[in-house]
């Protein structure tokens, strides 16, 4: 079974679920100093409003979920969520994407409850460089993090890494050599303009860059319908991506995606303004038909193309925290 077919004959198959506007940390580009004024628990969806519209998704064809936030990982008894969700008929993939600081104490419970993969977010390998970029965390809780997840079963782990000029690009190289030993996914993210506090660097620089290692085979065992591109230093182990919303016109020929947010609202696309409310006719108790409808809705208004890129650069409205990243 396919997903439902947006008007440009993409396949839309995959649901991310930010869980929490909440984060407990303050990314430089991902947040203010201050945090975002927090959403109250009545206003974000409840654990059984989330599995209602997983319901009402898998039935549409919809079988990738990945769970995000804010920090799912801050949002209180996530496995059971992960349990509900992983009973789904039609949910081949149940994933999560998060910053790795309380890994270390939840990934085993997260896997037996039915996760598939993680992701984890790690910009630099430099203790010092991570308080500054995140204003809050500790380096060291997130390897920890990381080899707890690998402890558990999951195999392989996904990096990635928002590459910011002046800030942490200098790390390329040593992030790419991870791979050399790690069958870990490396993946650079070009910075989106939402907190515009650092330039992205684009991902055919990075490429060139990493050439200076050694040959970089372009991997297409992994493409995916990701926004990722794969390749393989020669010889290495893991892979390594490159996202780039910015610079590469295919990152959105390929979506395959949409968003929920925390508040319930269903958005078609990460880098538009457009939203459908689910958490009105879920408290009015909309039936799975219902439900069905407007998720079909917002495929229906998915946009061809996101309209930022060099020149055309605005700040979305919402910051990445609360629409999920
Ligand atoms: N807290 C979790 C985490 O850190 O992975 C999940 C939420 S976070 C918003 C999800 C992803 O969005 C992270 O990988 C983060 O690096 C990325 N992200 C946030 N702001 C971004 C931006 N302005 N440009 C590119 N990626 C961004």
């Amino acid at each position: 079974m396919i997903g439902p077919l947006d008007p440009f004959g993409r396949s839309i198959n995959y649901l991310r679920i930010s869980v929490t506007d909440r984060c407990n940390l303050r990314c430089i580009y991902c947040m203010p100093p201050e945090g975002v004024p927090q959403m109250s628990h009545s206003e974000i969806l409840s654990y059984e409003e989330i599995q209602a519209v997983v319901q009402a998704a898998a039935e549409l064809g919809i079988n990738k979920i990945r769970l995000t936030g804010g920090e799912p990982l801050v949002r209180a008894e996530l496995p059971k969520l992960i349990k509900m969700l992983s009973r789904i008929e039609g949910i081949q993939e149940l994933s999560m994407t998060t910053n790795g600081t309380l890994l270390k104490n939840n990934a085993l419970a997260l896997r037996q409850a039915g996760l598939s993969r993680v992701n984890v977010s790690l910009d630099t390998l430099k203790p010092d460089r991570f308080r500054y970029i995140t204003r809050l965390g500790r380096l060291k809780d997130v390897l920890e993090g990381i080899s707890a997840a690998k402890e558990a079963g999951f195999d392989p782990v996904k990096i990635n890494t928002v590459v910011m000029r002046g800030i942490n690009d200098d790390e390329i190289l040593d992030f790419a050599r991870m791979t050399y030993e790690e069958r870990c996914h490396v993946r650079f993210i070009e910075t989106m303009p939402f907190k515009a506090v650092a330039d992205f660097v684009p991902s055919t620089e990075l490429r060139q860059h990493i050439g200076l290692l050694d040959k970089l085979e372009p991997c297409t065992s992994i493409t995916g319908n990701g926004p990722a591109v794969y390749y393989r230093l020669v010889g290495a182990k893991g892979t390594i991506g490159f996202i780039s919303p910015l610079t590469e016109p295919f990152f959105c020929f390929r979506c395959n995606r949409m968003r929920l947010t925390p508040d319930g609202r269903l958005r078609p696309c990460l880098l538009g303004e457009d939203e459908i409310d689910l958490k009105t006719p879920l408290r009015n108790n909309a039936s799975m038909e219902e439900l069905k409808r407007l998720i079909l809705m917002a495929v229906a208004c998915k946009p061809e193309r996101h309209h930022l890129g060099r020149g055309n650069v605005r700040l979305v409205k919402r910051k990445m925290s609360q629409i999920g990243g």
